[in-house]
């Protein structure tokens, strides 16, 4: 897959499955730039990547979702494919156990960041003739998962989100996909190993819960990020792509 002359912008891109896609981009030959928090691992990934810029931005705040935007658009020149990838996981909380602040925080981060940054991409994804969005959601999107209320609810509405805005904007040639990852090997998930106890144990508790018996590489999901946002999936909008390892298969 070639992304000659396409630039792209990766929230979440200093870590995680956001680097991972920001590394195969950028050997494809895009343009790429990768928004978080934290500037030191933004530097760190800026080290690996060719040409790439680092914004140091909060996608829950509107007017950092522009300025992210707003600064790609300026450096590359245009717009074409926006990754909106950036999340957060609260877990052991059932909504009784979530305080409201913590539900705020997971749908901001998890949903209102997707509204807030499509919002300020789109004008240049026209612009340019049209291009594609691709949003990660999860598994848990798809199915209900116990103690992960807040998380849940936030994924489940990123699938329906993008189901919405394909319909949205496909007149425009802006096509609109989400991936819906399994468990896959990033600080997120040996977080979530810690928090288990035993992290060997718990490693193979979340291989098991696949079908495949393991867990994804951020490369594995990053791979299928490429092929939606290319012309092999020219005719793919609105869908919800499980990348589980079968786990909703059962
Ligand atoms: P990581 O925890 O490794 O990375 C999360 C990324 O999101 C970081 O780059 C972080 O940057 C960024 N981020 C979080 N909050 C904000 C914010 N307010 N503003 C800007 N950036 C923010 O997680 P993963 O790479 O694993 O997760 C990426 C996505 O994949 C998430 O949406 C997650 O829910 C989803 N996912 C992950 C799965 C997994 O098993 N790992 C499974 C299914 C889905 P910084 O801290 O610098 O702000």
């Amino acid at each position: 897959m070639e992304f000659k002359n396409q630039s792209v912008l990766i929230t979440g891109g200093n870590r995680g499955i956001g680097l991972a896609t920001a590394r195969l981009f950028a050997q494809a030959g895009a343009r790429v730039a990768i928004v978080g928090r934290d500037a030191d691992a933004g530097s760190a990934a800026l080290r690996t990547l060719r040409d790439a810029l680092f914004i140091q931005a909060d996608v829950t705040r509107a007017a950092d979702c522009q300025r992210a935007v707003d600064e790609t658009a300026r450096a590359f020149g245009a717009l074409h494919i926006l990754f909106n990838n950036a999340g957060i996981i609260l877990r052991n909380r059932n909504v009784e156990t979530t305080t409201e602040a913590e539900w705020d925080a997971t749908l901001d981060t998890n949903v209102k960041s997707v509204f807030l940054m499509s919002r300020a991409a789109l004008p240049h994804l026209r612009a340019a003739g049209g291009g594609a969005i691709i949003n990660t959601a999860s598994y848990v999107g798809l199915v209900g998962f116990p103690g992960l209320a807040a998380y849940a609810a936030s994924k489940g509405a990123v699938v329906n989100l993008t189901r919405a805005m394909a319909l949205d904007h496909a007149p425009e040639n802006i096509r609109v996909n989400c991936i819906c990852p399994g468990s896959v090997e990033t600080d997120m998930i040996h977080h979530a190993w810690e928090l288990y106890g035993d992290v060997t144990q718990a490693a193979r508790v979340w291989a098991d819960k696949h079908p495949l018996k393991r867990i994804a590489s951020p490369e594995e999901i990053a791979r299928v990020v490429l092929f939606l946002a290319s012309d092999a999936a020219s005719f793919i909008t609105g869908a919800a792509l499980p990348v589980d390892g079968g786990i909703t298969a059962g």
